[in-house]
């Protein structure tokens, strides 16, 4: 396996030290993050393989952090918490914590809960391929093929491609897909996607000035038609 990328969004110096050297004698990469703003941009450009997630930090409050995670991304979330009460850790589990830790804890503790997760995950991450029209995507071999010929899209274009499937027979706002594309911090640029967009349909549409897979929903975002529905 691969070296598994760690991502701590954690405001205590302190801590990000102490998991810094736990993580890394263990082998694992770790990078970190010391609020929620730049945890969020981490997750979209580093593309890590958990995160550490604190519940306080000083521009946002756990939760709605993990909410907005996960309009975008699967990937597994650990709780860093100092609250211990029932109600929030259902709370969290619900809004899609794979586990939660509370604080302080042992570095011994916190191992167990990560490889617990790591082991959860080729079940839950291995997506079906897709099939649509003309369109397949294998997501396990990162393959694309349009009337069965491999296809070569650039990372962005796949990553788009990707996430439209995702989500086929459903609409992903233009926000949201920027945020998981290109990170918060281009959001406002939404003409790239445009580009995109007409480069990827010139790749698997059969007449890209009528597209028949990628539909843009005007105003709100675009959808990847979904043969079982829409
Ligand atoms: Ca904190």
């Amino acid at each position: 396996m691969s070296i598994i990328r760690i991502l701590a969004i954690e405001d205590e110096k302190q801590i990000r030290k102490l998991l810094r050297i736990g993580l890394e004698a263990e082998g694992f990469e770790f990078s970190d993050a010391a609020n929620a703003a730049e945890g969020l941009d981490a997750i979209v450009k580093q593309k890590p393989d958990i995160v550490l997630l604190d519940l306080n930090l000083p521009d946002s409050y756990g939760l709605s952090i993990l909410k907005q995670v996960r309009e975008f991304s699967d990937v597994p979330v650990i709780v860093l918490s100092v609250k211990d009460k029932e109600a929030d850790k259902i709370e969290l589990l619900e809004a899609g914590a794979d586990d939660y830790v509370t604080k302080p804890f042992g570095m011994g503790e916190l191992l167990a809960r990560i490889r617990a997760v790591l082991r959860r995950q080729p079940a839950s991450s291995a997506l079906p391929p897709f099939h649509s029209g003309d369109l397949e995507m294998d997501f396990a071999l990162r393959e694309v093929k349009v009337r069965g010929e491999k296809i070569h899209l650039t990372p962005t274009e796949y990553n788009l491609l990707g996430l439209l499937a995702r989500h086929a027979g459903k609409v992903v706002t233009t926000q949201q897909i920027m945020r998981e594309i290109w990170g918060p911090g281009l959001s406002g640029e939404t003409g790239y996607l445009r580009v995109y967009v007409t480069t990827l349909r010139k790749k698997i549409e059969t007449r890209p000035d009528e597209p028949e897979l990628i539909i843009n929903e005007p105003g709100v975002g675009y959808r990847l038609v979904n043969p079982a529905g829409s």
